[in-house]
């Protein structure tokens, strides 16, 4: 007979989650896990105390966001300059929204996270963007080995057709991606898909060793020019994978994304187009960290982000 406690669901062994919705709950019950997640995240050696010159014990301030030294009675504020800072919404709450951020493949919209979380539709966006901000690429590994580059146009209400390159009247914003297989994916929001453009994304984001797959266009000449090991697949002919040479990889990341733009973002201006990049690009790039997916999206939490000022 079966000993499992149905009051208490575990996760199956086999399951592919590395954090179930009880899990998290279990975590992170209250504001006050959360917040000394974030104290043992950003001070992971311990408060350092600017009157006592060293790093002291700190008691949490009763009711207030504040931990106070034991000494001397120095203030530390851990949320400042953090996503978290001057925000009335409660901790859990953010928790919360980057557990369901994390938790899901194809992105949610701030729509759904109104009716998760129980707040209103102008906050959750706020706090969407906060979270995304975290994810910014900031990784200058150059990808290697064997790379496959593409270009894709989202957003703007007309549907191209799957190879099109839309005219000059199209409200499209060009994306271009890079990826390695078995590896990460770069992918850019370019003002167009000239050379000009793209060639410098591939420069800084590519070795020189790199095999290069693409497909016939014409941009692409000048990878060879540049030192590239560069082969093409000839969609033109039908023929779209030949041994290894297909561009199968990153058109697997731009149907995620396109899923995700078109079937939740609905439409993505080009102003928020690089954040959503970023966040496809980070789930894409992180899918296999060991500490899984929540943990690789608060683990970016830090003092003085990019979001911190605004
Ligand atoms: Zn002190």
């Amino acid at each position: 007979m079966s000993k499992s406690n149905r009051n208490d669901p575990r996760r199956s062994t086999a399951s592919q989650s590395t954090l179930t919705f009880y899990e998290f709950n279990g975590d992170f019950p209250d504001d006050a896990a959360c917040l000394e997640w974030i104290v043992g995240h950003l001070y992971p050696d311990g408060i350092y105390c600017p009157k006592c010159e060293r790093v002291t014990k700190h008691h949490r301030v009763k009711n207030r966001t504040c931990y106070s030294c034991q000494f001397c009675g120095h203030d530390e504020y851990p949320l400042v300059g953090t996503i978290f800072e001057n925000s009335a919404t409660s901790l859990k709450l953010w928790f919360h929204a980057i557990f369901l951020m994390s938790q899901t493949r194809c992105g949610i919209s701030a729509k759904q996270l109104e009716r998760e979380l129980g707040v209103t539709y102008k906050t959750a966006w706020r706090m969407a963007n906060k979270i995304r901000s975290l994810l910014q690429d900031d990784d200058d590994t150059p990808l290697s080995g064997t790379v496959e580059m593409d270009e894709t146009y989202v957003g703007g209400r007309r549907r191209g057709t799957k190879r099109g390159r839309p005219g000059k009247d199209s409200h499209k914003t060009p994306v271009f991606g890079m990826v390695e297989r078995q590896g990460r994916v770069v992918a850019k929001a370019v003002p167009n898909t000239k050379r000009a453009e793209i060639m410098p994304h591939v420069k800084k984001k590519v070795l020189p060793e790199a095999m290069v797959y693409t497909d016939e266009y014409t941009v692409y000449d000048s990878l060879n020019r540049s030192g590239y090991k560069h082969d093409r697949v000839h969609h033109a002919e039908e023929i779209y994978v030949a041994g290894d040479v297909h561009t199968n990889t990153i058109e697997g990341f731009w149907s995620l994304l396109k899923r995700g733009i078109g079937g939740v973002y609905h439409s993505v201006s080009s102003k928020h187009l690089q954040g959503y990049l970023d966040e496809y690009a980070f789930r894409y790039n992180h899918r296999e960290d060991p500490g899984g997916m929540f943990n690789a999206f608060v683990n970016r939490i830090e003092k003085g982000g990019p979001e911190a000022a605004s």
